[in-house]
């Protein structure tokens, strides 16, 4: 059966930041938490966002957002929500904010433990439409959290886990491309990387959906044709608007699944003895999987090829080297600091996340493994791995 499901409700304007009261009013919401990060507050883009919300009225805020976001934050942050009587949530930042709110609007209105929501442990059908309304704002252009189902959260035992649900996307997304302007050549260029891989990862996915297949190949043009401006240039105002754009479309084809590249970066990012960061290792990863997965989708790389303009003979993880070379990008796990005996449990953890079920060639343990070792060397993926 092929599911396929729109619309989310997406303002998507430069300066679209100005008009996030009408979406509090139209939702009901009438004391949101705002869930951020350090750096986002640091930037005045929530003094920013509470001047154009409120007149007066004490709006609470949660900046305590990790890079990769944890159970005890969700719990911090949904006191926060409790004890000031709040009866929705805007989430602005990058990914990390946005996936913690999602974990509040879900405990706000569910009975912990968060564990029991998980998708892998068959959580899905017991989250339910009572989940509270989230406005999503962000300020990068990478992760497509905005109007994505899932909230990827690390649970005090260290598994960071999927939490997918419909009642999980965002009632509102404000994509603003002028939030993105300060964004820093470095976090452009891996949050732009991340978007990038989710267009491929979707397009390859083998679920039928055709509708979400040409919105991650317009996605990896927009993507592919705008980073190296939007990195180079920070300020260019069509640069960070197609960055923007081919974020969205990222996220809008999530429904897809994504594959082998998430499935290890996801655990990867749960690991608390070194803090990676998401887009960087999905760059890092990405043309590693692309080898695994030449033999088991020919033809999807032939368009692929043919959308970005290549001819026959250019290799895809080739062309996706040079491009992260091109970024600043490391090119090898060990380049990120990635701890080497840390792979048996992550090649685990890749089979069980949410995202391998999709991946086009099917990956077990050991693929996992010799894609985590020729990525953490530089040298080509093992044939019949
Ligand atoms: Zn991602």
């Amino acid at each position: 059966m092929s599911l396929i499901s729109y619309l989310t409700t997406i303002r998507f304007q430069a300066g679209a930041l100005s008009d996030v009261g009408n979406d509090l009013r139209e939702l009901g919401i009438r004391m949101p938490l705002i869930v951020t990060d350090a750096g986002i507050s640091r930037v005045g883009l929530v003094d920013r966002l509470i001047s154009v919300l409120s007149a007066g009225q004490h709006i609470p805020v949660f900046a305590g957002t990790p890079t990769n976001p944890t159970e005890s934050a969700v719990m911090a942050a949904l006191d926060l929500y409790c004890s000031h009587g709040c009866d929705g949530l805007i989430a602005i930042g990058g990914g990390s904010p946005i996936d913690l709110a999602k974990g509040v609007a879900l405990l706000s209105t569910h009975d912990g433990p968060l564990e029991q929501y998980a998708a892998i442990l068959g959580g899905i059908p017991k989250i339910s439409a009572a989940v509270a309304p989230l406005i999503a704002i962000p300020t990068t252009a990478g992760t497509g959290s905005e109007v994505g189902r899932a909230a990827l959260i690390t649970l005090e035992d260290g598994r960071k886990l999927g939490f997918i649900s419909p009642h999980l996307i965002p009632k509102r997304a404000i994509c603003d491309p002028d939030l993105t302007l300060g964004l820093p050549p470095a976090l452009t260029a891996a949050t732009g990387m991340d978007a990038i891989t989710h267009c491929i990862e979707t397009f390859l996915s083998p679920h039928f959906n055709p509708p979400a297949e040409a919105i991650a190949l317009d996605g990896l043009v927009r993507g592919v044709g705008n980073i190296e401006r939007a990195v180079a240039q920070g300020a260019d105002r069509t640069a960070r608007h197609e960055m923007m754009m081919a974020a969205l479309e990222g996220g809008l084809t999530f429904q897809k699944g994504l594959g082998a590249v998430h499935a290890l970066s996801h655990p990867l990012g749960g690991l608390k003895q070194v803090s990676l960061h998401h887009g960087t290792l999905n760059a890092v990863l990405l043309p590693y999987v692309l080898e695994f997965n030449r033999s088991h989708a020919e033809a999807k790389y032939a368009t692929l090829r043919q959308r970005l303009g290549l001819n026959d003979s250019v290799d895809l993880a080739d062309y996706v080297r040079s491009l992260n070379l091109r970024l600043g990008m490391p090119a090898t796990l060990a380049e990120m600091g990635v701890p080497r005996d840390s792979f048996a449990l992550i090649a685990k953890s890749a089979t069980e996340d949410h995202s391998s079920a999709t991946n086009p060639r099917p990956a077990g343990e050991a693929d996992y493994r010799a894609i985590l070792e020729a990525a953490y060397e530089g040298i080509p993926v093992k044939p019949g791995a």
